[in-house]
């Protein structure tokens, strides 16, 4: 049996291979990315870590912006099947859950700042204390509890780790599923096929 499993809780670079398989993976450019925060065991990355204002100057409050289509997918169907409407009663009535979803938001918030501060942006005032998914008392977005239950490691998330949890029929830590999950052949999505571009050259 592989013992090998997916790697959380990184900080590594992006390459350039990284970046075209983020693009490729999510079927349009990425831009500001600035660090890869979780890896499938095969090292494809699973999560892109995102400066909190992209270059074209739009705030940009999901840090930890989940990528790979396998996990994707299978978070909106957690969500169609009405899991942030439960998760979002229980944290209504339990204390201890609210508590540890509080300090994601600020582990969140902390994280965010260090990218920023890495990634060379001004401060971002329009999402100053703005997190994602949702937090710190609601659930709206399971994509972005995962996102960043991956980027973190598990523990510092309760209901990401819970989402990934949720989605082990499709996905485990144990999994590599990106053989079948984008198309490695394509022609990764660049600038030059912005809409801008195209109209440019029509
Ligand atoms: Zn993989």
């Amino acid at each position: 049996m592989n013992e090998a499993a997916a790697a959380t809780g990184i900080r590594s670079e992006p390459t350039a291979a990284d970046l075209d398989t983020l693009s490729l993976q999510l079927g349009r450019p990425v831009r500001d990315v600035v660090e890869i925060p979780a890896r499938c065991r095969c090292g494809n990355p699973l999560v892109a870590s995102t400066a909190p204002r992209l270059s074209n100057g739009i705030p940009f409050p999901t840090t930890f912006y989940l990528t790979h289509p396998t996990l994707t997918a299978a978070a909106s169907r957690q969500e169609a099947a009405g899991v942030m409407a439960e998760m979002s009663q229980r944290l209504a009535e339990d204390e201890e859950l609210a508590a540890s979803y509080r300090g994601a938001h600020e582990h969140y918030l902390a994280e965010r700042e260090r990218i920023r501060v890495k990634s060379g942006t001004d401060l971002v005032e329009e999402i100053g204390h703005v997190t994602a998914g949702g937090m710190p008392d609601r659930v709206k977005c399971l994509h972005a509890l995962l996102g960043h239950s991956l980027a973190a490691g598990a523990g510092l998330n309760p209901l990401g780790d819970e989402t990934l949890e949720l989605i082990a029929d499709e996905w485990t830590l144990q999994s590599c599923t990106c053989q079948q999950a984008w198309d490695h052949e394509a022609e990764v999505p660049t600038k030059d096929l912005s809409r801008h571009v195209r109209r440019l050259e029509s």
